[in-house]
Order: C-alpha cells, then structure tokens, then sequence
C-alpha cells in the first residue's frame, strides 16, 4: 500500500502527529452499557446477532472479555496486557493489527482505560472497538514506542504480558526501553479465556462448519469431479467454494490421494487423482464477519475412494470411524483431554493401528485454527464447557495409504456436541 502517495491519507497522518494523544475518540451515548461493564453479564449473547447494526452490543461483548482479561490479569499478577499482530487483539477489540513494520499495539493496564497505539492512517479501520478503548494514532515522524510508555504510566516498571505473535523487532524495543519491567506471555493470560466459547462464539463455529459440511457433501457425493484431475485442481475449487460458504478467507486444503493420504500434513500437489485410491481432504477457513468483528475458523476432514476399497482398507477405516466416535463420546465436561486421546487412540491400538496413529487427538479452535485446549497425552487439564476443538483420529501407513476423520465439537453441560454434521462414513465416487 502506498501511503505516502495519497495526499488525503499523508495528511491525515500528519495531522495526528501533532500531538497523538489529545486525538482520543471515546465512547458516545449510544453505547448503553459502557458505564456498567463489571455489573450483570445477563445480556443475552444471542442479542447479539439479532441486532443488524450490532453496535452497542458488540461493544458489550467486548468489554465485557476485557473484564474478563483484567480479572485473569489480577490472578497472575500482571500490571499491563500488551497486544499487537496475533488473534489476541481481534478476539478482544474486534480490530486486528496489519502485519507490518509500523507498530500497533493495544496497552491494557490492570486498571485505566485500555489505549490502542496505531499508525495514523489505519484509524478509519477502527470500528466499534473505539467505544472501549482510546485510541492513539502515531505521524510518520513519531516514535510508537513513547505512545506505549504514556499508556503504561507506572506499569513500565511492572510486569507486562506481551502477545505471543508479536515481532522481536517490537519486543526487542520495548524490552530496551522499559529496562525494568518483567516480561511474560499474554497467551497465559487469554489463552484460558479464549478456550472458553461463550454463545455467540460456538455459533459462529457451527455456521463455519456447516460451510464446510456443504463442500464435504458435494464431494462425498461426487458432484466435485476428482478422478484424472490434480489434486491441486481439486483443491482450487473447494476453495472457491469455502469462501462461497461464508468464509473471509481459506486457511488451508489438503487433498492428498493414494500414497499422499499417508501425509497428515500432505503438501497438495500436481499428483494425478487415480480409480481406486483413498483421497484425504481436510479444509477449513475464517469466517466474514460485519466490519469490527473478528471472523471464526472452520476445520474438517473427510474420506473419499474411487472406487470398491480393498477389504484391508475398509476394516482399518471401520476401527477409525469408531475410533472418532470414542473420542467425540469421551469429550464430556470435566474429563481430561488426555483422557478424551487415549479413549480414540486405544481403539486403534486394539486394531492395531495405534503405531500409525502419528498425532494428538485435537485441538482447540476459535478465532485461530490452532489454540487451546491440545488433546493430547500428558495434558490432564479437563475440558470446560465452551471448549472447542477438533477430535481428529487417523492412521498413516507410509508409501501406502492413510485416513483421518475431523469434527470440531463442542463441550457442553448436556454432552459434546459435533459442529460437523457431513458424513463421517467413507464415501465411494466413481468420477
Ligand atoms: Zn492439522
Ligand atoms: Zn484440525
Ligand atoms: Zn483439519
């Protein structure tokens, strides 16, 4: 982008460089709970999405997770949340940071209004959030790093929590100049919280899924053509379809065929789909959101063979259908994620598959495709209700063949509930 060619936009810049934080935009009357945000959470989350315009009440949600952060910032005895690129900063304020140079980066203290420090020309960018947060816009000539230090006050020489996708070109500054403040990650601050999915969340997870659910469909029913085709053919047009099906983007598309599908993370290529292989697909995205709402990832994987399998593969596929099922039944509230591993892995143990089982249960999803909760061994955390999080059972037989099932599922108090709904059999197609 070329900011310094556009006369309005070089202004603008300039202008705010003058003397950045007098330039604060605050909230104005029509955010209705902006003078209660630590009194009743009883606001129905599901307002939320009724609301067309949306604008008071997103800005609820969001302050209330900052409530929520500044509570969990108390319990680990941090002084200031410092946020920049990552998930972090869109999950709290609905506004993401450009992946640049120019710094950005929101300054949550403990206590005191949060202050987003960003390059000038990106204000117009800010929507909503500014109702929970003053903004500090930075001129060309500006050094980001004094805003941050005004926003922080005394909490310079405190304990500050940084989010863990920012650059160590940033960290590194930040670091020389608060000489005296403690340094720790602010993935162990939000992490917990993010895991947790309140209403809106999980519903923004299943409009995701069923996205994706529609293009397993297609495939499984043949109506995406794959035989003679390249994988890489194949996959251009599930992507088109993802971001038909209401996604911002494509995060990924693996399709992997024959000896390909012994790759969990197989990087799809010019390989041409053969009769009678195994192809693996595993596909997700973000979703579009309304302008000042960060988007949901979507992550599923079906099985697809053209053709009659041979007995061999058909029983091993038989072991992880039942496999995956153990695992969705085991993901209760309060049951460890560990324990929700062993009960999909020790099926395919007792088929003898657990040797080609290569990799964790699951993971956690939201705003990123990968966070927490892990299942996997060694993490005896147990689940909550909100989590989410894929169970993702599969086997690798290299140079052979492989295959891997994928749900997002939901913990709830009345039991796990899939967010994927395609179906989990082998589906058979003969074009
Ligand atoms: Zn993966
Ligand atoms: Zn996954
Ligand atoms: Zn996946």
């Amino acid at each position: 982008m070329g900011i310094g060619d556009d006369p309005q936009t070089a202004a603008k810049a300039a202008g705010t460089g003058v003397n950045p934080l007098t330039k604060t935009i605050v909230c104005s009357g029509e955010f209705r709970n902006s003078g209660d945000v630590t009194g009743s959470h009883d606001t129905s989350i599901g307002e939320i999405s009724q609301n067309s315009s949306g604008t008071g009440t997103v800005a609820y949600v969001f302050s209330e997770r900052v409530e929520r952060v500044r509570a969990a910032m108390r319990s680990k005895d941090v002084d200031a949340v410092l946020l920049s690129v990552g998930p972090d900063l869109p999950w709290l304020t609905g506004f993401g940071a450009h992946p640049m140079e120019r710094l950005t980066m929101l300054v949550l203290p403990v206590d005191g209004a949060p202050t987003l420090v960003l390059p000038g020309f990106e204000i117009d960018g800010v929507v909503d959030s500014e109702q929970i947060m003053t903004l500090a816009p930075w001129g060309e000539t500006d050094d980001p790093i004094d805003l941050v230090g005004q926003a922080l006050g005394g909490a310079t020489k405190g304990r500050l929590a940084i989010g863990d996708h920012t650059w160590s070109r940033f960290l590194v500054g930040l670091q020389r100049r608060f000489a005296q403040a403690q340094w720790t990650t602010a993935g162990s601050v939000l992490g917990p919280l993010r895991a947790t999915k309140d209403a809106a969340e999980v519903e923004a997870l299943a409009r995701a899924g069923s996205g994706v659910d529609k293009i397993a469909g297609e495939l499984q029913r043949g109506e995406i053509p794959v035989i003679g085709r390249t994988e890489l053919e194949v996959a251009a047009d599930i992507r088109r379809r993802i971001v038909e099906e209401g996604h911002a983007k494509v995060n990924f598309c693996i399709v992997a065929s024959g000896p390909n599908s012994a790759s969990p993370h197989h990087d799809t290529g010019s390989r041409v789909i053969q009769p009678n292989e195994p192809i693996l697909f595993d596909f997700g995205g973000t979703t579009a959101e309304p302008p000042g709402q960060p988007g949901y990832c979507s992550d599923t994987t079906r099985m697809l063979f053209t053709g009659e399998p041979p007995a061999e593969y058909r029983e091993a596929y038989d072991a992880l259908f039942q496999a995956q099922e153990a695992g969705f039944n085991a993901a209760q509230v309060g049951t460890g994620a560990q324990d929700v591993d062993d009960a999909a892995r020790s099926l395919l143990t007792d088929a003898g598959l657990g040797h080609y089982f290569l990799h964790r249960l699951g993971h956690g999803i939201g705003v990123e495709a990968h966070e927490d909760p892990y299942l996997v061994g060694g993490n005896a955390e147990p689940l909550l209700a909100g989590n989410a999080f894929s169970i993702e059972p599969g086997f690798y037989i290299s140079d052979k063949w492989g295959a891997r099932i994928e749900d997002i599922v939901v913990a709830t108090d009345d039991g796990p509930r899939r967010l994927n709904n395609s179906s989990r059999e082998l589906a058979i197609v003969d074009r």
